[in-house]
């Protein structure tokens, strides 16, 4: 029975809310090939096109260096590494053969830490998460801008402040940008909820904040999990063949998350605030990069915060672990309208990642190549849509002109344009592209298995593939590859083969995540799916946070809908210590639930507390020891009938 209940759903929600992924193992690298020569050439001509020799953007991210750990690795209680910079102190130098060389320009620069003066009074620690903690001096205390994804984190950034510029000033206030968590999470790192409470500390953050911080993802959490561990290549080791960065910083922290609720909401643009005598002039941004977000601008230092509308990166319209596709249009018009509101007077823009931008010309040019980056994305793809293209068409011949993808904050070292085209073609037309081939085509293992045949059996298959991969045709090999182990599951051949040409894939991609997912890929064909790793009492403090309701859609979602159709079945949820009811019901293999008064006819009761439901849920506490009124054989069936999400479900495999 514990086995049902134990949540992995909320638990790889915080995995993928949190962007969790399994401790890197040492990589067997007996068998990873090296770079083919059609990899050294294709990296060689990227190295020959872009400017790599340009400094400019290294002497931005060590402008205002005032402290830097020579070896940062922060631990958590248990003395275990959570973040640890050295890991990548082997990139240095000129790219190797297995990296993109614009990626490894990009993870050297994300490899930068330290604590940095912005402007007067405003001050940023970088490398210490994949996020920004940026400080702003008040007159009496400070106020944090976005404390990292985990308190672990957070509290070591705020430790170097607190040695080079903090004193004794306090904390006043906080700003949660936007409700990812690599913006909140780490609160409890540098402000407890009693301080937070005794001292009136001030939580700014932007309308739905909370609503959409502790519920975005929460249904789909265990996908997005397993995806994520692809996407952030949490189970690849960190070196020339594995994992170098995530195009937006190093990689997700591990450790401990929580968050506090606002007591100051931001709702639209223009909204001023004053907080300790600094002035704010925030942008409201809802629906764009996060369903909630803000930006905004100190008049009083010319320094204006895009939180992460902007970046050092062509940022995701649609995130490869899974996600709600974004508005591009939104989003470019958000910048646009920051450029107009704040453009003329900024002399410095700091973000959420990466490094700032100074100068009027700069950020004026920094903004309008971001701001038409994703129009430029938007536009095209439908004037090619309108044009009778389909997705993977759009995608293939959509190139950024010249002004637009030379700049280096604009690449794609986390989003792409083949992917963002995508994203926007989804965004307007959902799944289908109209061509009726692709209306309901078989499943993949069984057209898998006709394609094999149609192509003379599975030893012809993998020989033209060999050729293929030797040809250096690897988008090809890997489709055709794909059926074959999609056929044949253990066919060494053809997944040591499949393997191989995800490395030089991997090896070949600009995008952190791209390069991510292909050597992951790479790595299960060979060593077996990872999983995402899970620990629930990491997230205890965002949990207490989520609406119980959120809880029972996210139960519903994993309601077993052909046995729950079997049979009605009422329960009620009686959570004493809230004084609140909540009765489930099980109709037509539906699981659906209301907060009201105690359904008398139900078929059991169950009396238990808020904490007792996490316990529950967390797997601490068993459904045998609830408490119950009635038929408690019922309240068996309606645990057993929740089904246990796959935290290692196969990708590469069929
Ligand atoms: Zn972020």
């Amino acid at each position: 029975m514990k086995r049902h209940i134990h949540s992995t759903t909320l638990l790889a929600t915080i995995i993928a809310l949190g962007l969790q992924t399994p401790a890197a193992r040492a990589q067997e690298h007996g068998e990873t090939p090296q770079a083919s020569a059609a990899t050294r050439t294709a990296n060689t001509h990227v190295a020959e096109r872009l400017p790599l020799a340009d400094r400019g953007d290294f002497d931005a991210a060590e402008r205002g260096l005032i402290a830097r750990d020579p070896a940062l690795v922060i631990k958590d209680s248990d003395g275990q590494p959570i973040w640890d910079m050295t890991a990548y102190d082997f990139i240095e130098g000129d790219a190797p053969a297995t990296v993109n060389p614009s990626l490894w320009r990009q993870a050297k620069l994300n490899d930068l830490h330290g604590l940095y003066k912005v402007t007067d009074r405003v001050y940023q620690l970088r490398g210490y998460d994949l996020s920004n903690m940026s400080l702003i001096e008040g007159d009496s205390g400070w106020i944090v801008v976005d404390p990292l994804t985990t308190a672990e984190t957070a509290a070591a950034a705020w430790q170097m402040a607190k040695a080079h510029i903090i004193g004794d000033k306090p904390i006043v206030a906080v700003i949660f940008t936007h409700s990812h968590i690599d913006h909140f999470g780490g609160i409890e790192g540098v402000l407890s909820p009693e301080q937070a409470r005794r001292d009136n500390v001030r939580i700014i953050a932007p309308k739905g904040f909370m609503q959409e911080s502790t519920s975005e993802n929460l249904l789909a959490g265990p996908a997005m999990g397993r995806r994520a561990t692809y996407m952030f290549g949490g189970a690849l080791a960190r070196d020339a063949r594995g994992h170098v960065d995530s195009g937006l910083g190093k990689a997700p922290s591990k450790g401990h998350f929580s968050i506090l609720a606002p007591t100051d909401t931001i709702d639209h643009t223009g909204q001023t605030l004053t907080v300790d005598g600094v002035d704010f002039d925030f942008q409201y941004t809802p629906e764009s990069e996060a369903p909630a977000e803000l930006t905004f601008y100190l008049p009083q230092f010319k320094a204006f915060c895009g939180a992460e509308i902007v970046s050092h990166t062509l940022h995701n319209v649609y995130t490869l672990r899974g996600a709600k596709v974004r508005d591009a249009l939104k989003w470019s018009d958000y910048i646009d309208e920051a450029l107009q509101r704040y453009g003329q007077r900024a002399e410095v823009v700091f973000n959420s990642h990466h490094w700032p931008v100074w100068g009027h010309d700069e950020i004026v040019d920094y903004l309008k190549v971001q701001r038409d980056t994703y129009k430029y994305i938007h536009d095209q793809t439908l004037r090619l849509a309108n044009a009778g293209y389909t997705p993977r068409e759009i995608a293939e011949q959509l190139t950024l002109p010249e002004s637009l993808a030379k700049p280096f904050h604009n690449r794609g070292y986390y989003g792409t344009v083949s992917h963002d085209a995508k994203a926007v073609y989804q965004w307007y037309f959902g799944w289908f592209d109209g061509n009726p081939a692709h209306l309901n085509p078989l499943p993949p293992s069984e057209s898998a298995r006709k394609y094999v045949e149609f192509m003379g059996g599975t030893d012809a298959v993998v020989a033209k593939a060999r050729q293929s991969f030797n040809a250096g045709d690897y988008r090809w090999t890997a489709e055709v590859l794909n059926h074959v182990v999609f056929a044949e599951p253990n066919n060494d051949a053809a997944r040591q083969l499949l393997a191989n040409t995800y490395d030089q894939l991997g090896y070949q991609a600009e995008s952190g995540p791209w390069r991510d997912i292909y050597l992951t890929g790479a790595k299960e064909l060979r060593d077996g799916a990872m999983g995402t790793s899970l620990d629930m009492s990491r997230g205890i403090g965002l949990l207490r946070q989520v609406p119980i309701a959120r809880f029972f859609d996210a139960m519903a979602a994993r309601l077993n809908g052909p046995e729950a159709a079997k049979g009605d079945l009422t329960i009620n949820f009686d959570f004493t210590d809230l004084g609140q009811n909540h009765v489930l019901a099980i109709e037509n293999g539906v699981l659906h639930h209301w907060q009201r008064p105690i359904a008398d006819d139900a078929n059991a009761t169950v009396h238990l507390t808020h904490p007792a439901l996490l316990a529950l849920i967390g797997g601490k506490l068993s459904p045998k020891q609830l408490k119950v009124d009635g038929d408690r054989a019922s309240l068996g069936r309606f645990f057993s009938l929740l089904q246990v999400p796959d935290r290692d479900f196969a990708i590469v495999t069929p």
